[in-house]
């Protein structure tokens, strides 16, 4: 495989999409300088293969892997989603032993059905369902306490589940992460310059082991704690929000790079 001069990892919800509507359409400046250059854009979301695999085709994306579920899962280049594999029936069990008054507080994906899931998060009923479609994790809605939640996630980790905050819901899984995911996709490019853009918690190993890692502002959230590497500039923040943000960052690191 041809080296690329540089290869970005990006966060959908609140980063590449909006917060709210998913538009992407504020970074068509960007992405269409970067496609252009064959610089490979790999998308790493908590969104399900189902969902990505047609939004990755929409933004012009097929040739390159994402990273789904949280990194939990993987999508390959010109690959259809896959309908099997994957962990989400040991995951649902592993939440049925917790202990039920800890479970009550926790509503996942599977919990509500699609009608639910495109109520909480603004999705239309088909794009909801795609969303339903899981093979490696469990997003779903906290609303229980801060040490209801500790409590909640010892129980979960002594099964081996472990669980990651991001923009909207508390994403359960065996482990597994986009730092992970993109150490390995780096490694196929044989490692250029590596760019990562995120908006939430749960970006924040990809964010540090990043070459380069932009924090994308999300109003809609409180603002990620500092993170390693803030006080070099190895991370910056970008006090737009959404596609917006990456538009600007991108267009920065083109100018950079002389794409
Ligand atoms: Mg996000």
């Amino acid at each position: 495989m041809t080296r690329p001069a540089l290869l970005i990892f990006t966060d959908l919800d609140g980063t590449l999409l909006d917060h709210e509507t998913y538009s992407h359409a504020e970074a068509a400046p960007a992405l269409r300088a970067l496609r252009a250059a064959g610089v490979p854009v790999i998308l790493a979301s908590s969104k399900t293969a189902a969902e990505i695999a047609p939004l990755r085709t929409e933004l012009g994306l097929s040739a390159y892997p994402a990273i789904v579920e949280n990194g939990a899962g993987r999508l390959e280049p010109d690959a259809e989603a896959p309908r099997t594999g994957g962990r989400y029936r040991a995951l649902r069990s592993a939440l049925s032993q917790v202990p039920a008054p800890l479970r009550s507080r926790f509503k996942g994906f599977g919990d509500g059905g699609t009608e639910w899931i495109a109520e909480v998060t603004g999705l239309a009923p088909e794009a909801a369902a795609l969303a339903a479609r899981r093979l490696y994790s469990e997003p779903g809605i906290w609303s229980g306490s801060e040490t209801e939640k500790s409590a909640f996630l010892a129980a979960l980790q002594a099964q081996g589940v472990s669980g990651r905050e991001g923009g909207r819901f508390l994403t359960l899984s065996f482990g597994a992460s986009k730092a992970g995911q993109m150490a390995e996709i780096a490694a196929r490019y044989t490692t250029p310059f590596v760019v990562a853009l995120g908006d939430a918690p749960n970006d924040r190993e990809m964010l540090e082991q990043a070459d380069q890692g932009f924090i994308i502002a999300n109003p809609h959230r409180a603002p990620m704690p500092p993170l390693a590497g803030e006080e070099t500039g190895r991370i910056q923040r970008i006090a737009a929000a959404g596609p917006k943000g990456w538009n600007l960052a991108l267009r920065q690191v083109i100018s950079d790079f002389g794409i």
